[in-house]
């Protein structure tokens, strides 16, 4: 049983019908209406650093005062979850950061393979897939502060092996004629692709039922039952008479919820929501040739046929506190300034999500410490969805004992 349809388990899921398993995949809503309902749909390896870099508390603590900040930890937090902020405070060394960097990057250059490949197997059969494209993927810097930082991911990306260029303002506004405003540069990654969110998880679920695997939608797991260790059934609320499932193995791909839901069985996942929010704009005129990262408002802009989505801000939360209006404006507002999307562009109301977030800014994938057959898949912060389908990989060998092709020793569950 996989736990949780949204990008990370509906890839598991699949994987694992894949290499011939039965598998039930359930969910305590629709598959794919949890965090990975309206991300930026961004497969960028050049951003797949762990959050906790070295300076990020000091910038955080900067912008704790400014409510409209792209990344806030509110000072709240200091009380409630000091051991967590701690945790991530010490995780932000330049060698942590460094090789989780080198970790995530290599899970998100297998992914976009992965994805490329599942996207012409999709075209080949006639299916409408999820909008992968591949167009690269453009930082616009305002200022000479945030070129410096452009540049610094470039080098780091390069050290990993992921393609860049670094370009003036004159360049950048060939780059791209949408960009307006004040620019002092960016840096642009060719190789980098987007998709549709909520479309990349519905085609892996479409995919996983035509192999054979079971959906169970509107379903929530609420406890096990063991035997010697072992998990011999899964219980769940169905229709308010508890229903009992028997399972081989459980996997938890239930992003946020992961922490609670681990507690209640004595498995320690210290997730934190890290909130964020989208919208969806008409497409601009002239549209735009590839996503754009608007550098010193971390706004991400990504086109589509007909639309447009901006998206923005991380605040870390223990719970879901609803939408923050003020955000949203200074989102909308970051790309009113840079872009051409005009007052009267009518704009969905704001969608948030929270972004699974550990406090070493790794996602944790592996088997669960004092149970014989519980594997964990949660935790992947900003890089859930260009991360999912090396999780899977990794997942489906924990499960099913093979050789791993992805190192598992940066992932490991028992870290905690
Ligand atoms: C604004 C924003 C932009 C982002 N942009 C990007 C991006 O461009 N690229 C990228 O890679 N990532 C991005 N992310 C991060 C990405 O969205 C997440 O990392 C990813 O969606 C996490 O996927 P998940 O499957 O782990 O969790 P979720 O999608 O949250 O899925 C968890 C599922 O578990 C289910 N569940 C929970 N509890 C239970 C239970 N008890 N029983 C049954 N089911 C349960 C939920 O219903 C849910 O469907 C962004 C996030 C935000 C907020």
């Amino acid at each position: 049983m996989v736990v949780g349809a949204g990008i990370v388990g509906a890839h598991i899921a699949l994987e694992l019908v894949r290499r011939g398993e039965r598998v039930v995949l359930l969910d305590a809503g629709e598959p794919g209406h949890g965090c990975s309902f309206g991300n930026a749909g961004w497969l960028t390896p050049c951003f797949a650093m762990p959050l906790p870099a070295p300076g990020v508390f000091r910038q955080a603590l900067r912008w704790c005062l400014d409510p409209a900040s792209p990344l806030r930890v509110p000072p709240g937090l200091a009380f409630t979850q000091a051991p967590w902020l701690l945790r991530f405070a010490l995780a932000a060394t330049p060698a942590r950061f460094e090789a989780g960097t080198r970790a995530l990057t290599q899970l998100s250059l297998l992914s976009l393979q992965l994805y490329e490949r599942f996207a012409h197997e999709l075209a080949a059969a006639g299916d409408p897939g999820f909008g992968f494209t591949r167009a690269g993927l453009l930082m616009a810097c305002e200022t000479r502060e945030g070129l410096n930082a452009a540049h610094e991911e470039l080098r780091l990306a390069a050290l990993q092996g992921v393609r860049g260029e670094a370009l003036d303002a004159a360049a950048l506004r060939a780059r791209e004629p949408a960009l307006r405003g004040p620019l002092e540069g960016g840096v642009y990654f060719p190789d980098e692709a987007h998709v549709q969110p909520l479309a990349a998880v519905h085609a892996a679920v479409r995919e996983f039922v035509r192999l054979g695997g079971r959906l169970r939608t509107h379903e929530r797991l609420t406890g096990f039952d063991t035997h010697a260790g072992a998990i011999t059934h899964a219980r769940t609320d169905r229709e308010q008479l508890a229903a009992r499932h028997a399972v081989g193995h459980v996997v938890l791909a239930t992003g946020t919820w992961t922490r609670e839901l681990g507690r209640a069985f004595g498995v320690r996942a210290p997730i934190l929501g890290g909130k964020g929010y989208s919208m969806m704009a008409p497409a601009l005129q002239p549209p735009l040739r590839s996503p754009v990262m608007l550098l010193e408002r971390k706004v991400a802009v990504t086109p589509y046929t007909d639309t447009t989505r901006i998206a923005g801000t991380l605040e870390l939360v223990a719970h879901d506190d609803g939408v923050s209006p003020r955000r949203v404006q200074a989102i909308i507002a970051a790309a009113r300034r840079a872009l051409p999307l005009p007052e009267s562009a009518p704009l969905t109301p704001a969608w948030h999500g929270l972004r699974p977030c550990t406090p070493d800014g790794m996602p944790i994938i592996g088997r669960a410490p004092g149970f014989a057959n519980l594997t964990l898949a949660a935790g992947h912060q900003m890089l859930g969805l260009q991360s999912a389908p090396g999780t899977a990989q990794l997942a489906a060998d924990l499960v099913l004992g093979t050789k791993p092709v992805v190192d598992p020793a940066p992932f490991r569950a028992d870290r905690f």
